[in-house]
């Protein structure tokens, strides 16, 4: 059997296998292996040099039977159409199984922000928007971000909706800064509701955290916060942590707070005192408890994946683990959290910061997390409980839950 290693053709072939399971038939499967609507555009800007530059840009939306779609944008050289169109289907699933009134979408522009002035970034973030705000909307389509967007850029595409819409609509987007409308919590949230599962994990198969050794691969937002939370919420001992200069390991425990210093500092956390450098390829197969793959798609294949000699995989990253490797991991009794369950934390809370925006009314971090931990734990539960049902790894589980969902509100529509 080949390999795929196309994202929207990995998440086709897993939507295929849960159809397969579930008993649904293949024009079920036709319905639900496409999104309702992808969007191309291009953007012309005048740069700071007085050249013009153009971008392609896409949106994504995948399915919008249980609710106004979601996902958020990425600004990334290697942004591909299929990427933005597997994530699409990701985030449908994954609303759907954390069971919140939303659908799926994804966005993201081909480019290098790291490359581009102040100037630049906000006339790019503004011109997606005029492209965009016809499909777009608090009751249709709710960007938020992702890879290389933050809440500034989040700041100044909804002042532009709500300039072209001439009225406030701060649930146009979320991840927005505190003062115009974000949620407390959000900045965590991703970690948050990954760690909550890694509890529920950890209760199943007997572990005590305290002490767990815990290697974790991108040391971005989600990746950071989950060592800071690990640690502080449950005292597990970080192993090893990596990003895209490498990894570093020290076997006696690495201090998260002095390794996101680091990086803040170099650019890096490797050169970290105290620490051995190790690729992070090694940092996968290392000895540990809980593995926290945070950075990118397809680091776990058929290649590694009888290598990795771990008891939990949190899957922060969307996509980490192609499909083959998820029976390996399966038959070597890993316990799989699969990514648009254990990531879907950073959605949940968007969906707060949503509800607070029609409302005008915020809650407090403790009232956010009290809610997200509800939700993350009834999600984790439903999860395994569907995959020990046939005896399959819990990412079939997820997509069993969340393909029932789905399909139950487009019947409900007579859509199908
Ligand atoms: P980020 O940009 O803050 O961090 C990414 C990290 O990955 C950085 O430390 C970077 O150095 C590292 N990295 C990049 N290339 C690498 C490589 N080749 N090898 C190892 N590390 C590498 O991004 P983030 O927001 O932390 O997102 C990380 C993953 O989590 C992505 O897959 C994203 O889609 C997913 N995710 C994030 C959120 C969120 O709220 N932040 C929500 C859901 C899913």
């Amino acid at each position: 059997m080949t390999e795929y290693l196309d994202p929207f053709k990995i998440s086709q072939t897993q939507l295929a296998e849960a159809c397969k399971i579930k008993g649904y038939d293949n024009e079920i499967y036709e319905a639900l292996s496409q999104p309702e609507r992808f969007i191309e555009i291009k953007i012309t800007l005048k740069m700071d040099n007085g050249h013009l530059k153009t971008f392609k840009g896409f949106r994504s939306q995948y399915n919008s039977a249980r609710g106004p779609m979601k996902g958020g944008i990425r600004w990334h050289p290697e942004e591909s159409g299929s990427l933005v169109k597997a994530l699409s289907a990701w985030m449908t699933w994954k609303t759907a199984c954390v069971d919140i009134p939303l659908g799926g979408a994804k966005g993201g522009i081909i480019c290098n922000p790291k490359g581009m002035s102040e100037r630049e970034l906000e006339t790019l973030a503004r011109s997606y928007i005029r492209q965009l705000a016809d499909f777009i909307g608090p009751n249709i389509d709710v960007p938020a971000p992702d890879v290389y967007t933050n809440p500034q850029i989040m700041a100044w595409m909804m002042d532009e909706y709500e300039t072209i819409v001439r009225r406030h609509a701060p649930s146009v987007i979320t991840g927005k800064p505190l003062p115009i409308g974000g949620s407390a919590g959000r900045a965590i949230a991703t970690a948050k509701g990954g760690v909550f599962c890694i509890r529920e994990a950890a209760k199943d198969i007997g572990l005590n955290l305290k002490g767990a050794p815990v290697a974790i691969q991108g040391y971005g937002n989600a990746g950071s916060w989950a060592a800071k939370l690990l640690k502080d919420d449950f005292d597990c001992k970080i192993i090893a942590v990596s990003d895209s200069k490498g990894g570093i390991c020290n076997l006696d425990g690495i201090d998260p707070y002095k390794a996101a210093d680091h990086k803040e500092k170099t650019g890096t956390v490797v050169g970290l005192d105290g620490t051995k450098k190790i690729t992070n390829e090694e940092l996968l197969e290392l000895e540990c408890d809980i593995l926290v793959p945070a950075a990118l798609e397809n680091v776990i294949t058929k290649k590694n994946a009888s290598q990795i000699k771990t008891k939990i995989i949190a899957e922060l990253a969307n996509g980490p683990t192609t499909p083959q490797a998820d029976n390996i991991l399966h038959n070597n009794n890993v316990l799989m959290i699969p990514d648009f369950l254990c990531n879907a934390g950073g959605v949940t809370v968007s969906y707060f910061e949503m509800v607070q925006g029609y409302y005008r009314y915020f809650w407090t971090e403790e009232e956010v997390f009290v809610a997200l931990d509800r939700i993350m734990t009834n999600a984790y539960r439903s999860t395994v409980e569907h995959a020990e049902q046939v005896n399959t790894h819990n990412r079939m589980g997820a997509y069993m839950v969340s393909i029932d969902r789905v399909i139950e509100a487009m019947q409900l529509r007579g859509w199908i």
